[in-house]
């Protein structure tokens, strides 16, 4: 890195910061996505992605199921949702998702979520988790958003801890991180006025941390949202963090604007806007260990560009995946471990295999 260059460009205290591992501020991410060459904040970034994780990238032998697309909400960015009845409308029975499950063989994490079914209570979600864990003993079972687990709550009559504690009671390990799409009460009013608020989201995930289960966190961006919103996000979760300590992986998704009510209404990021929030994700979270670049919604060859721009992680083998593709991503449904490790190592970085944890598998 060229510091001579970077002072030019009225960046040198962000690399001070980011060489002596320092926080930075949101002013300093704002200058990061303001930065007219964006090969600097990819700099810094590999720089902060190579100290943590030196040229291993992550990936998981996973399984998604999405137990049902009834959903009480109408976020106007999903495409995925029905409504009772509705043709295309689904539940599966536990015994439904095992056997889906079973199509993908052995795997190293059980991925389940889904909408907030009007009916469907704790008590389906505990058997579903039981009878994954009693055929699958070592897979991480990742189930359920802070959104669904809120909504159990309100559904059957209990707090969200007993919800949790019950969920964990039953094998799930840890929640993935959806739901989070952006926290700043203006595009997330626009965007999904019925799902419960950031602070709500956040106050989820510290009950889930306290009860002993991880999770990971996501952010939607490329709709109505503005750089300040996203690193407001970023900071919000750091915040998070340093209290309860339970995030495992951020995901930066992208939004796509195929079949759903916001549409064209936004247009979603551009590849350079994608790579660039990467590089800032990196370099913003300095408490959460891993990045993801979930090649699902971003395809495969720009996730591989991520990995140079602070991500570690590609994500997994997925098999069936219904929530990207209904919204129009073209990417495959499924990839093979040959598959992605070559995209890996063609990338210039060396596979690490995991489970939903992070630990090599
Ligand atoms: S994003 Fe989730 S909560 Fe919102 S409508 Fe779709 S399924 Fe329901």
């Amino acid at each position: 890195m060229d510091r001579q260059y970077i002072a030019s460009l009225g960046l040198e205290p962000v690399l001070d910061a980011v060489l002596s591992g320092k926080r930075l501020t949101i002013g300093q991410g704002q200058a990061l996505f303001d930065c007219p060459d964006p090969h600097v904040p990819a700099a810094l970034a590999a720089h902060a992605r190579k100290r943590l994780h030196g040229d291993r990238v992550h990936y998981v032998v996973n399984r998604h199921v999405n137990p049902t697309n009834v959903c009480v909400n109408r976020c106007r960015f999903c495409a995925y949702r029905r409504d009772e009845g509705q043709e295309g409308a689904y539940v599966l029975t536990p015994d439904e998702a095992l056997a889906k499950l079973r199509e993908a063989g052995a795997v190293d994490e059980v991925h389940i979520v889904g909408g907030c079914h009007p009916s469907l209570g704790l008590d389906y979600y505990e058997d579903l988790a039981a009878r994954v864990r009693a055929a699958y003993p070592k897979a991480s079972i990742k189930a359920l958003t802070a959104v669904e687990v809120d909504h159990l709550a309100k559904l059957s009559g209990v707090s969200i801890r007993e919800v949790l504690e019950r969920l964990k009671a039953s094998g799930v390990d840890m929640l993935p991180g959806g739901g989070a799409e952006i926290f700043a009460d203006a595009p997330r009013k626009a965007l999904c006025p019925e799902k419960i608020g950031g602070e709500a989201w956040l106050s989820v995930m510290a009950e889930a941390h306290g009860v002993g289960l991880r999770t990971n966190a996501t952010m939607l961006f490329g709709h109505l949202e503005t750089t300040r919103h996203r690193l407001e996000h970023m900071d919000a979760l750091r915040r998070q963090q340093d209290a309860t300590g339970g995030f495992v992986c951020f995901i930066p998704l992208p939004y796509l604007p195929g079949n759903n009510p916001l549409g064209e209404e936004a247009r979603g990021p551009s590849a350079m806007d994608v790579l660039r929030t990467m590089a800032v994700s990196r370099l913003m979270l300095d408490n959460i260990p891993h990045i993801k670049a979930y090649w699902v919604m971003l395809g495969l060859k720009l996730s591989q560009l991520c990995l140079s721009w602070g991500a570690d992680d590609l994500d997994g083998t997925v098999v069936e995946e219904k929530i990207g593709h209904e919204a129009g991503s073209d990417s495959a449904q499924a990839l093979s471990i040959a598959d992605l490790e070559d995209a890996i190592r063609s990338s210039g970085f060396t596979p690490v295999r995991r489970d939903g944890l992070f630990r090599e598998a």
